[in-house]
C-alpha cells in the first residue's frame, strides 16, 4: 500500500491539514491554527492582580458586624445617656419591633444594656 495519499495530519492536534498549509515547527508538521498559537502563546495571568483585588475586597478596618440603624442606635444612646425604648424608636424612626431585633444584637454584643429607672425600662450603653 502507498500511504503518500494520505492527507497531512497536523502533530500538534491531529486536524487535516489543507494542500500547502503545513508549518514545520521544531521538527513538527503541524498547522495554520497550531502554528499561530505556538508564535503568539497566550497571555499567563497575573496571580498578583487576583490577590489583589481580592485583599482589597475584604476592607480592612471596617466594621461589618454594625448596620448602620444599629450604629445610629448606639449614637443617640450615646448623645441622650439612655431612652426608653419607644423613645428611641420614635427618634430613629423605627417600628419598635425593628428597634428590639436591633438592639437585642447590639446586646448580644455587649455594647448596649436595659436597666429599670423609676419603674421605666430604660436604653443605654453598656
Ligand atoms: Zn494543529
Amino acid at each position: 500500500m502507498i500511504t503518500q495519499e494520505q492527507p497531512l495530519k497536523c502533530e500538534e492536534c491531529g486536524a487535516v491539514i489543507p494542500e500547502n498549509d503545513e508549518r514545520q515547527f521544531k521538527g513538527q508538521v503541524i498547522c495554520e491554527d497550531c502554528y499561530m498559537t505556538v508564535l503568539s502563546p497566550l497571555k499567563v495571568c497575573d496571580p498578583w492582580a487576583a490577590y489583589c483585588a481580592k485583599s482589597f475586597s475584604e476592607k480592612p478596618g471596617s466594621q461589618p458586624d454594625l448596620t448602620p440603624v444599629q450604629t445610629r442606635i448606639l449614637q443617640v444612646l450615646k448623645e441622650t445617656g439612655g431612652l426608653e425604648r419607644q423613645e428611641l424608636a420614635e427618634r430613629l424612626k423605627l417600628s419598635e419591633e425593628d428597634l428590639k431585633r436591633d438592639f437585642a444584637t447590639l446586646r448580644h454584643m455587649e455594647k448596649v444594656r436595659a436597666e429599670k429607672r423609676d419603674g421605666c425600662i430604660i436604653l443605654s450603653l453598656s
